[in-house]
């Protein structure tokens, strides 16, 4: 297809970057000069920008089972995972200093967590199995009578795999431990319903739905207290200062309406998708290898390893093809570091190194499936002749 004026590429890397959807950007535009206001303002122009806020404030509320007050508008999912455990953390301290969160967590989360531990916290991280599943029975071991937060991915962002969050949440209830989700990968592929998880915190993104990038939103259920991060003319309910990204909140929902009209059918297709690609990989390239959960995976994920070679020879392959996938995270890809995520999973240092992340999205065909099926084996075959690390028996 024709992604982004590069009409011979064929872009298998959504969990990195999503195009905007045409339409989000024609919802979009009237906000950038005919309905500029400043929802601040009290005149005309402010009204009509506050009522824009007000109905994609209880919009995306509805995107997730939500009330209205309980949706904070940020500027992505950093500034959303920033506000919430940093937030909660400092405004929670009198109860408790220590924090759990997984070792499959997003990057921004483990910095935070960094943070927070040189800033009287403790953190624990929860271990995960080969499949990047994390146990009840494990948070259960580490939580203490100071944990006050748990903060666990609803799906890893890498190997897709889903959490059994209801579960955790069920947990934290019990032990009245409040609970924060990073629900980036899962949006707009798992029906997020804040009525049934248990959360009391969740991280969302507008580009992760095809809207913009540069908007995001954090659910504070209602009698969670944070304390905000921005501090300014009290937008937010003061929990986020700073004139409301008018345009980029429209975006995102419409971008969250076309999702709740359009999922069920596109999420068939990606799974047809994804199970062709493993399948066929797994079936046509010896040695290759399934990262991440079976069954319990995102619909749009699919994560192998391949014995013997380099997961970044092969992408510097594959783009010389004409096909664009990655080896991992965006957020970490310039460190030479192997993912943390499959170092987790018990992978070694060489075979995390061998691994190629595919995830499709909105845009996707058959066709662009079929041309990377078409063209993989041959690569692999073609690094691996040239590798000393491959032996074929
Ligand atoms: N959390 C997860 C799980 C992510 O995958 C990403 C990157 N898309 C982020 C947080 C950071 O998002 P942003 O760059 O929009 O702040």
């Amino acid at each position: 297809m024709q992604l982004c004026g590069f009409n011979m590429t064929v872009y298998l890397d959504y969990q990195s970057s999503k195009p905007v959807d045409p339409r989000v950007i024609t919802a979009m535009k009237p906000y950038f000069y005919d309905k500029f206001g400043n929802p601040s303002s009290l005149h005309q122009v402010g009204d009509e920008a506050t009522k824009v806020l007000d109905n994609a404030r209880q919009a995306i509320a509805n995107f997730i089972a939500a009330e209205k007050n309980e949706i904070v508008f940020t500027s992505g999912a950093t500034e959303s995972n920033n506000l919430a455990l940093i937030g909660f953390a400092l405004r929670n301290k009198n109860k408790g200093n220590h924090i759990i969160i997984s070792e499959i967590e997003h990057i921004s989360i483990h910095n935070i967590a960094k943070l927070l531990t040189k800033n009287g916290f403790t953190v624990s991280k929860v271990p995960v199995d080969q499949f990047g599943k994390v146990s009840i029975e494990k948070i259960e071991e580490r939580i203490n009578d100071k944990t006050i937060l748990i903060s666990i991915g609803y799906a890893n962002n890498e190997i897709g795999t889903i959490q059994p969050i209801g579960e955790i949440g069920e947990l934290c209830r019990k032990k009245n431990i409040a609970f924060h989700s990073d629900a980036v990968p899962a949006e707009g592929l798992l029906r997020l319903d804040m009525n049934t998880d248990n959360l009391d915190l969740l991280t969302l993104s507008s580009n992760d739905i095809y809207g913009p990038k540069g908007i995001g939103a954090l659910y504070v259920r209602k009698g969670i207290k944070l304390n905000p991060l921005i501090i300014g003319g009290g937008q937010e309910r003061g929990l986020r200062s700073g004139s409301e990204n008018i345009p980029g909140i429209v975006g995102m929902t419409k971008a969250a309406e076309i999702v709740e009209r359009e999922t069920s059918e596109e999420v068939k297709r990606f799974i047809r998708y994804r199970d062709m690609l493993i399948k066929s990989i797994l079936e046509k390239i010896p040695k290759s290898h399934l990262n991440g959960h079976p069954i319990d995976r995102l619909p749009t994920n699919a994560h192998f390893r391949f014995d013997g070679i380099e997961g970044e020879s092969l992408l510097l392959s594959l783009k010389d093809e004409g096909i664009d996938v990655s080896t991992g995270s965006a957020c970490s890809s310039k460190t030479l570091e192997p993912s943390h995520t499959l170092i987790a999973t018990g992978l070694l240092h060489e075979e995390a190194h061998g691994s190629l992340q595919i995830t499709c999205g909105r845009f996707t065909t058959e066709k662009d499936i079929d041309t990377f099926l078409n063209i993989i084996p041959g690569v692999v075959n073609k690094l691996r002749r040239l590798s000393p690390l491959y032996k074929e028996e």
